[in-house]
């Protein structure tokens, strides 16, 4: 601050538009704007500021012509906070600027308050900015400041909003579960709250609503929905966050149709409501074996081919013992053939082989099919038939590259899976713009945990079988597949559900498989178990990931930027450093005491 600018209050004064609404129609008018200072230039006699708010930013002009307003604005830095009067006009030809939105006029200051004073910032405040994104978590408020982040909380705004218009107008009732709750398994670790009035109990937060809803339908309450907070405790991805903000809705008396229906209606409003775009629905479907077996994962990038081939049949008996060995244990091989990449450097296969190496292969085979015919560490092992059968069965060509694994099903489908999105992505294979929907549905129920040596649900616990396969439950559960359905936007997954058990006694016996004992069951689910007894009717529901939404729909590289207050990879807030440790009174009143773990 400098001695010839003072800082005045508001007294009284009224903001009458905001900077980014300014437009050719207010000329002649005289308004009353509040913001930041974006930018001050001094042209001699003229002195240009851009006035920023949320809406955009304002070219101010101070002329000497107004002495006193002319010699405050001398003074006036970066992100100081004004109030300013001024008349509305054209901007002089030559000097308009057609990529702003209020580029066409400016505002002649009359009058001026300087409502605040900004300290030197710690970046600029650029949408380019390089500076690193621990620096701008940590001054979160001045990143929000950024256009970028402010319409991309302006954005998922009308998203949450159209949701609930959508929704309500369906005939969905927004209704809060509890945030202090018991344990719901989604599969991931639970964040716990140690309750002070019963020593050693424990809150859980919820990782979803899931139960709540389900008891909801049991209350009578026919169609709900929430957009709301969960929390799992889990090793953070690029992509999560521990709290995270989910569409979450329940419907009575439907089937799995009914529920997809209506969420592809919500999915169509969101988009058309906050960017503008017609989705065409009904989206298309890929049952969970064809999804995986063309493309190895439940979640596929259909927007580009590069399809997995099964050739096991091809290679059944081919005096290749790695081949001839997997397929002895009922296990495939299955190859992708990359168009024109026989050129791979050695890095190249390498970085694939290090890619499949991470998803549990051995190893990488590879074929270039090269004018000379196959270069490959294996085809010494093929007779020419069988090469001559490979290159049919993948409609290779010279000039391809292939690339085969040969493994467990899980292991093999997930390997190419990846290798297949490693290789779009290195080709560009990938289109940049455009939203790619797909429902996959019949989702395997059970899993089987190698290390734990028990089932485990792939969705979750509370998912009914599809009942032409109930049967199998006790003698081929692996077999037995969900009523459950993902819905996958360009690879991602954002949103999840299935139709729900209903009846107590298959609820129970599903517990039972996923190694549950009937005490356990008692005593974590005994209340659901109960409130199934008393006239459930048929429900199912669904969950969308809003923030994962918000960032495909923005192009974000990170829901991070979709979310005001994000934590990092690490579960922290750098912003408020949370999680801190707290006082010994503090922990004394919920009967904790922190015993450091030993340094490894
Ligand atoms: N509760 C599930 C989840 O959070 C979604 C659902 O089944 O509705 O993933």
């Amino acid at each position: 601050m400098t001695d010839s600018i003072v800082m005045e209050p508001l007294g009284g004064l009224k903001r009458t538009c905001y900077c980014g609404q300014v437009r050719p129609s207010h000329m002649g008018t005289r308004i009353t704007l509040m913001g930041w200072v974006q930018r001050r230039r001094d042209h001699g006699g003229l002195i240009f500021i851009d006035l920023r708010d949320r809406e955009g930013v304002v070219q101010l002009v101070f002329s000497p012509d107004a002495p006193a307003v002319h010699a405050k604005a001398h003074d006036i830095r970066s992100e100081y906070v004004l109030a300013v009067t001024g008349d509305v006009r054209m901007r002089p030809d030559g000097t308009q600027n057609t990529g702003l939105a209020t580029g066409l006029v400016e505002v002649a200051v009359t009058e001026l308050k300087l409502l605040n004073d900004s300290a030197p910032l710690p970046f600029m405040l650029e949408d380019d900015t390089d500076v690193s994104e621990m620096t701008r978590l940590k001054y979160r408020y001045l990143d929000l400041r950024r256009p970028s982040l402010q319409n991309k909380l302006v954005l998922r705004h009308k998203v949450a909003m159209s949701t609930r218009n959508y929704l309500s107008e369906n005939g969905f009732l927004e209704i809060e579960t509890p945030v202090l709750t018991k344990s719901t398994p989604e599969g991931a670790r639970d964040f716990l709250v140690p309750s002070r009035l019963n020593p050693g109990a424990f809150y859980a937060l919820p990782q979803s609503p899931q139960i709540f809803k389900q008891i909801l339908m049991i209350g009578g309450f026919d169609r709900y929905f929430q957009v709301v907070r969960c929390f799992r405790d889990e090793d953070l991805r690029a992509d999560r966050q521990p709290e995270f903000t989910q569409i979450d809705a329940e419907m009575s008396f439907v089937e799995a149709e009914d529920v997809i229906t209506v969420m592809e209606g919500l999915i169509r409003r969101l988009f058309k409501d906050g960017i503008g775009l017609e989705l065409k629905t009904p989206f298309p479907r890929l049952t969970y074996k064809e999804a995986v077996g063309r493309f190895g994962l439940d979640n596929p990038d259909v927007r580009f081919g590069l399809e997995l081939v099964d050739l096991t049949e091809t290679v059944r008996n081919c005096g290749f013992k790695v081949f001839d060995d997997t397929v002895a244990k009922g296990w495939p091989v299955k190859a992708v053939c990359a168009k024109g990449c026989a050129e791979f450097s050695r890095k190249d296969l390498d970085d694939l082989t290090a890619v499949a190496v991470s998803y549990g292969a051995k190893g990488l085979a590879w074929v270039k099919l090269t004018a000379e015919g196959w270069q490959s560490p294996i085809a010494k092992f093929l007779s020419d038939d069988v090469k001559a059968a490979i290159t049919k069965a993948l409609n290779a060509a010279t000039g391809d590259l292939i690339l085969f694994a040969a493994d467990k099903p899980s292991v093999a489908n997930t390997v190419l899976g990846r290798v297949r999105l490693n290789i779009g992505n290195r080709m560009g294979l990938i289109p940049k713009h455009g939203f790619n929907f797909v429902w996959v549905t019949e989702f395997p129920m059970l899993d089987y945990d190698e290390t734990e040596k028990r089932y485990v649900a792939v969705h979750h616990p509370f998912t009914a079988p599809m009942d032409e396969d109930l049967a199998r439950l006790d003698t081929d559960p692996l077999t037995v597949r969900a009523k459950a359905y993902d819905l996958v936007l360009n690879g991602s997954e954002i949103g999840g559900g299935s139709i729900r058990i209903h009846r107590s006694d298959v609820q129970s016996k599903v517990f039972g498989k996923l190694g549950i004992s009937e005490d356990e069951a008692r005593l974590r689910f005994g209340f659901l178990l109960d409130a199934l007894s008393f006239g459930t009717p048929p429900h199912g529901g669904i969950a969308f990931g809003l923030d994962r939404v918000m960032a495909i729909m923005t192009g974000s590289e990170s829901i991070r930027d979709v979310i005001a207050f994000p934590k990092t990879q690490k579960a922290a807030d750098v912003m408020s450093e949370a999680p801190s440790t707290v006082d010994q009174k503090q922990l004394d009143e919920i009967s904790i005491r922190v015993v450091k773990k030993k340094a490894e």
